[in-house]
């Protein structure tokens, strides 16, 4: 027998925001939510830009974002923009200048904080040129930067200060006639973030750019941004990400991936399901995985591995995944799409896998799943 459950408890619906566009990129709408990071390059050094812009868009990035803190980063960051695989968003603080030079110099969008842009007439003018242009921007809002008068009112940095602080921007944007934004609330803490978000995505239905800003070194950061992201995200908030980590930008992007493949949302690249080993193993299994993860990175398609430590899971999970091994004393039966292939020896598993891995992707490839 079947047991009953609230049926509500088992969705997972993303809300309906706006969509805009990015260059060639869809935000929000029911669009995929679209992976992003930063160049963490001195953007005026425009090899080592374009480089790390390559390099980012090779590991699926679909939206970079370039810091332009001065007049000749503004310079550099047209030449950028024409030569980038990805669409190019121009980071500005402080200075309306700068943006405004960024928008002539054809940005796909300009990420502004409106509360340091130097008052209404500023921003005004900024706003005016984005339209002209027909660019997005992004009205970003950090818990470090949000206005004294909200701060008094609330004592102290809080989701409803951020909100606050959003939701003046926005008023103005609309007042302007301005709709072709997205927002982000971004705090240092996960809690603030996560209630912020809530609070926008309550009262408004413009796109969300999420993440925990300022999140940490690879491993405090992944964990960080994957509970704050993994909650907002499972709760349909949230349109475009990026994961902030003190590491390569790759990693960013590797990152917010895979917290989208965990939560089902996106598909791209491997899907590893590792057995976290116990006394049952009989094999090396995690230099296996080691070996196997290493040797299959650069497949950009997604495909389900399991890698097995012995017979209690390993045939179940390696028969689920579209490639899998359920390890015994020095040998691995090799699974894939569900059957039994061969048995193989401890030192064939790793390329017996990878062999199958890249079959099944190439085949799909050409089918185009
Ligand atoms: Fe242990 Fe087998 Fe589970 Fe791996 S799959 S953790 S070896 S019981």
């Amino acid at each position: 027998m079947v047991e009953e459950y609230p049926v509500q408890l088992l969705k997972m619906a993303r809300r309906k925001t706006r969509k805009i566009t990015v260059g060639s990129v869809e935000i929000g709408g029911g669009a995929p939510i679209a992976v992003q990071s930063m160049t963490k390059t001195d953007t005026k050094n425009l090899e080592a830009t374009l480089e790390q812009i390559a390099s980012l868009a090779r590991s699926g990035c679909e939206l970079v974002r370039v810091a332009v803190p001065d007049a000749e980063a503004a310079d550099a960051i047209g030449k950028i923009k024409k030569r980038a695989p990805i669409p190019v968003i121009a980071d500005i603080h402080f200075s309306h200048d700068l943006a405004l030079r960024a928008i002539e110099s054809g940005v796909d969008c300009v990420r502004i904080n409106p509360g340091n842009i130097g008052g209404r007439a500023k921003l005004k003018r900024i706003i005016e040129a984005a339209k002209s242009s027909g660019i997005a921007m992004r009205i970003g809002i950090n818990s470090g930067s949000v206005e004294k008068d909200i701060l008094k009112k609330f004592g102290k940095p809080h989701a409803g200060a951020l909100f606050a602080s959003a939701k003046r921007h926005v008023r103005y944007f609309e007042s302007q006639e301005f709709f072709n934004f997205k927002v982000s609330l971004k705090a240092s803490d996960v809690t603030t973030t996560v209630q912020a978000n809530r609070l926008f995505s309550a009262a408004f239905d413009y796109p969300l750019h999420v993440g925990v800003t300022e999140a940490g070194t690879i491993f405090s950061g992944t964990v960080k941004s994957s509970a704050g992201m993994g909650i907002l995200l499972y709760e349909g908030i949230g349109d475009t990400m990026r994961v902030s980590l003190t590491a390569p930008p790759e990693e960013e992007v590797r990152v917010g991936y895979e917290i989208l493949k965990s939560l089902g949302l996106r598909r791209r690249g491997p899907e590893i399901i590792s057995c976290p080993t116990c006394g049952r193993v009989e094999v090396d299994i995690e230099k296996i995985i080691e070996d196997v993860e290493k040797c299959i990175t650069h497949i950009d398609q997604y495909v389900k591995v399991a890698v097995m430590g012995c017979v209690v899971n390993g045939p179940g999970e390696a028969a689920e995944a579209d490639v899998g091994v359920a390890c015994g004393k020095g040998i691995g039966l090799i699974f894939a799409r569900g059957e039994i292939m061969k048995r193989v020896r401890e030192e064939e598993i790793v390329r017996e896998l990878v062999t199958w891995v890249e079959r099944i992707t190439r085949e799909r490839k050409r089918e185009g799943v």
